[in-house]
């Protein structure tokens, strides 16, 4: 069972959720459950390398897994630097937009590169 909050208005304890309120039927209080959800949407792009460090915007990374390129022959090599990277929402869980001499503008996972300086 959850655990719900007494009303807060009267403190009776038989509160009930419905649709994203809780409602008390003692005194017919209506409140909403956490008004902080409501702007989830604006939450920030969080890219991880993989060793867990935080990617921003501009970073140099390198790369610590050959990547296979679809329509490419050859992947992407270990080692490979990459400059200037633009995290994006992400695709397949491809969440970082790189440019990569050879390869041109792709999109690549950032649990397949580490960060560099
Ligand atoms: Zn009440």
């Amino acid at each position: 069972m959850e655990d719900l909050p007494n009303c807060i208005q009267c403190g009776s304890e038989y509160t009930y959720e419905a649709d994203g309120i809780y409602i008390c039927p003692d005194c017919a209080h209506e409140w909403l459950k956490d008004p902080k959800s409501e702007d989830e949407e604006d939450e920030e792009l969080i890219v991880k390398d993989a060793h867990g460090n935080i990617l921003k915007d501009g970073d140099s990374v390198t790369v610590i897994k050959d990547i296979k390129v679809k329509g490419s022959s050859t992947p992407i090599k270990v080692g490979v630097k990459i400059k200037n990277i633009h995290l994006v929402k992400p695709v397949n869980g491809h969440n970082i937009d790189v440019k990569i001499k050879g390869f041109g503008s792709l999109l690549l996972k950032s649990e397949l590169v580490k960060k560099s300086n």
